[in-house]
């Protein structure tokens, strides 16, 4: 007898699950016109990192309507946590949506173009928030569907501050002001639009799409350590016609950037992935002046903590020897900023057939991580995370630019797949937790 009661719980739970998904889609089509609406407002009204007042403010606005009462606002300055509880007792989930948006200026012409000069949703937060408002809609509907309770995280400035900028910000600022306690959610989820994407298994450098209706994840890591460096070069002035008289800052510096290059290139091991970028440089007073000083911006993205910090050790001796060998100095700051994502392999493999019950299993796609940089990270080392991609590409429509550019936008359908698929994610989480408990 006992043989038959595993299966018979699989049926059963496999059915109320796939009854749950038929209920929260016809309320996601009937919530899709407003959703739209939301997004919209959103991206006509894109606020920089830090400076989310108006975003914070309708999303604090809309969940009042939604009914709910714990809801705290400025957290990390702009961000606002709210919880949803279920018709049950159970654990707590949370879902994260980043709100910020880019200084780019928008150049699609779209009747939803940003009406902000200069700034853009060109990471596609302005959806990230629409689908985390819209799971906290359909959630609150059928609250009788919920074992357990909901945390919504909406974070401020995840797109990095500046270098010079003094303090935390974004989710590190969340997590210190304790949006991660109080319930201590039992896991962290998190989607990001992705319109580009390396699927796993394909190195080459061809555009891969991840199209509207299609879910992305990568199996372990995702994204990089993404950090800054700031390095000043000291040399000594003197007239241009008698180099000698001087120590050249630009020769000096020239010499060290090509040098860092070298060590992707010979010094590291080849199956860790780095990127060493130098994005600024600035020095020397005239065409006819020896530069006294060159400064110098640049970032490292790797994966693995402990090379890092040996990345970061042999360019200080690279800076070291060069300046010493040409008489000049230098100075390096150093700032580690975002480390990379660990997804859960426990938690991907819980979630997977969620999302292959909800855009069926040829639509739930592999891929090689990049190297850009997300703080999620930080949520996800306090509690088991998974961030995952939700694609937005919808080549009729010309949405196939990456994110950070001026042409990027999200084909809106796939609002429907984003709230389908983190609703399914949480409510199975919470359905397999409290089975567990019991
Ligand atoms: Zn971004
Ligand atoms: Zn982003």
């Amino acid at each position: 007898m006992k043989h038959f009661i595993l299966p018979l719980i699989f049926c059963a739970s496999s059915f109320a699950a796939d009854t749950r998904d038929a209920v929260f889609q016809k309320s996601i089509d009937e919530m899709f016109p407003r959703l739209v609406e939301i997004r919209r407002d959103i991206h006509m009204h894109p606020e920089l990192s830090n400076e989310e007042v108006r975003t914070s403010k309708l999303v604090a606005d809309r969940l009042k309507e939604l009914g709910f009462t714990d809801i705290r606002t400025g957290v990390a300055k702009h961000g606002v946590v709210a919880m949803l509880k279920g018709a049950q007792d159970g654990p707590c989930v949370a879902v994260r949506a980043d709100m910020d948006a880019l200084p780019i200026r928008e150049l699609r012409s779209v009747p939803y173009r940003s009406q902000n000069p200069g700034v853009m949703h060109a990471c596609g937060h302005d959806v990230h928030v629409t689908c985390a408002l819209g799971v906290a809609e359909l959630l609150s509907k059928h609250r009788d569907l919920v074992k357990g309770s909901v945390k919504f995280l909406f974070q401020p400035a995840e797109e990095a501050m500046p270098a010079t900028f003094k303090g935390d910000w974004g989710a590190k600022l969340m997590v210190a002001e304790g949006a991660m306690e109080n319930p201590k959610p039992a896991a962290v989820f998190g989607l990001h639009t992705t319109a580009l994407v390396q699927p796993a298994g394909i190195m080459d450098d061809a555009a891969h799409y991840l199209k509207s209706g299609q879910i992305g994840y990568t199996p372990g890591i995702d994204n990089a350590n993404s950090d800054r460096f700031h390095i000043t070069i000291h040399g000594k002035m003197a007239h241009g016609s008698s180099p000698h008289k001087g120590v050249d800052a630009i020769a000096v510096a020239a010499e060290a950037i090509m040098a860092l290059q070298m060590i992707k290139s010979r010094q590291t091991n080849t199956r860790q992935p780095l990127v060493i970028s130098i994005g600024t440089i600035s020095g020397g007073d005239r065409e006819n002046i020896i530069a006294e000083k060159v400064e110098l911006g640049g970032t490292v993205r790797t994966y693995d903590a402990t090379f890092r910090d040996g990345i970061i050790e042999q360019m200080e001796r690279i800076l070291k020897g060069i300046t010493a060998a040409h008489g000049a100095t230098y100075e390096m700051e150093y700032r580690k900023t975002y480390p990379s994502i660990l997804n859960d392999r426990k938690l991907i493999d819980a979630t997977l057939p969620s999302f292959r019950r909800i855009v069926g299993q040829k639509n739930v796609i592999e891929l090689i991580p990049g190297m850009g940089g997300e703080d999620f990270s930080y949520f996800a080392q306090v509690v088991p995370g998974f961030y995952f991609r939700l694609g937005v590409a919808n080549e009729e429509k010309g949405m196939t630019y990456g994110g950070h550019t001026p042409m990027y936008d999200c084909d809106e359908e796939s609002i429907k797949t984003g709230v389908a698929a983190m609703a399914a994610a949480v409510c199975d989480f919470l359905d397999s937790s409290k089975a567990a408990a019991q």
